[in-house]
């Protein structure tokens, strides 16, 4: 692997020069007057990426999994109902970690490149009448498959069947990348990495909670110390943690929120879609389909390629990473070897991204798999070359 070429994994992303020097710095007391001067506008900034009107940010020491931890023993108790959706890695893994703690799993299941069943979700809310079902999960961005489901749709749901449960949503790998509105959505708990959109190092795991979920918390009995939102809520007000902050990420969070508001929200969420659009140009000039069964369903941080039969597409990121120093995503669970995964999110310029194209290419040819060299890099290049609002105009 070269360090000094970009990587196409969704997550954790390419880190900016400006986040990695923020990042680095001199030991700093965290109980100390400094700290809060760094750590409130890091809070107010993730605020605004995920326009949370009320409530509370959280950042653990942690990662995005640690989050979903905290957001069901932080609200939750043992035995309560959860409805979920199952489409994807991350949806499997979520409901996987209820189960564990002892919750009790209504799953809905849907094809892997299908997104959350919204229709099935809302029947399953009006015919649970006396309101057993205590929170709701959904991954807003499944990276497995390349797929984001309809957050504002389950938020309807949940109104038209007049139905209290919290809604728990995992954007780990959409949030900072595609719009995201948890007031608008009535969103109570969205779980944030730092290694994703946020283009940091891993290590932070980054929560909006709601009025409502705070609520939720007193009367939760699911074990937590390390994750108790309690003692968090009460050290920030001080400006500071209940134990040692990982100072150099919280550092650079601050910084990461200043270059996404610098470049602005729309801008940021505009470049992600043109990549997004790009890669899906490039794939479909390989001959090849995103797994996402339909445009509307199609991700704009990771497209999940689908390979063609008889090739297999982990053969492809283990040559790219042997042959070209060069990192995409493999196929996960029920589809391992069907596709394989181009990350594209975070901090990429059109040269980087055609670069990705133009190694995967080259690992196709390689491989002996019928794609002419340059097919998918001009069909790219062409579309790229449109200036960014053109483009997508055209692509609306
Ligand atoms: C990456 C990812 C996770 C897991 O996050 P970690 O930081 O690896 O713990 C969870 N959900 C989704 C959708 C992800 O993409």
């Amino acid at each position: 692997m070269s360090l000094q070429n970009p990587v196409f994994i969704p997550g954790p992303t390419n880190i900016p020069e400006a986040i990695r020097k923020a990042c680095d710095m001199p030991t700093l007391d965290h109980r100390s007057p400094d700290f809060a001067r760094i750590f409130r506008p890091a809070l107010a900034g993730v605020r605004r990426v995920l326009n949370l009107e009320g409530g509370e940010i959280i950042v653990l020491p942690s990662t995005g999994t640690g989050g979903w931890e905290a957001a069901i023993t932080n609200t939750l108790s043992r035995g309560d109902r959860v409805l979920a959706a199952r489409f994807g890695m991350f949806s499997q893994r979520w409901i996987d970690m209820c189960q564990r703690h002892g919750l009790d799993m209504q799953v809905i299941d849907a094809p892997w490149g299908e997104g959350a069943p919204v229709d099935d979700i809302a029947a399953a809310l009006r015919a649970d009448k006396d309101h057993r079902i205590k929170a709701l999960l959904a991954t807003h961005n499944e990276t497995a498959t390349g797929v984001v489901s309809d957050i504002a749709g389950i938020r309807e749901a949940l109104d038209a069947a007049g139905h209290p449960a919290l809604l728990l949503v995992d954007g780990v790998s959409s949030i900072g990348s595609m719009p995201f509105d948890m007031a608008g959505w009535g969103v109570d708990i969205a779980v944030a990495g730092s290694q994703k959109g946020f283009m940091l190092p891993a290590g932070l795991a980054i929560l909006g909670v709601s009025d409502r979920a705070l609520a939720a918390m007193e009367g939760a009995d699911l074990p937590r110390t390390f994750f108790d939102f309690r003692d968090m809520v009460t050290s920030y007000g001080a400006g500071g943690y209940p134990y040692t902050p990982p100072v150099g990420l919280i550092a650079g969070l601050a910084k990461s929120v200043e270059m996404l508001e610098a470049e602005g929200l729309d801008a940021v969420y505009a470049r992600h879609a043109r990549y997004a659009e790009a890669t899906r140009r490039a794939v479909a000039a390989w001959g090849m389909r995103p797994c996402a069964a339909q445009p509307a369903l199609y991700s704009d941080t990771v497209t999940a390629v689908v390979v063609p039969e008889g090739c297999n597409g982990t053969d492809l990121v283990t040559h790219a990473a042997t042959r070209y120093g060069m990192a995409f995503g493999v196929g996960l669970g029920a589809v391992a070897g069907k596709v394989f995964r181009i990350g594209h999110l975070g901090m990429l310029t059109d040269a980087m991204l055609l670069s990705g194209l133009a190694v995967a290419e080259m690992c196709m040819a390689d491989l002996g798999w019928e794609v002419p060299l340059g097919s998918g890099v001009a069909a790219a290049q062409e579309y790229l070359r449109t200036p960014p609002g053109a483009a997508l105009a055209d692509a609306a």
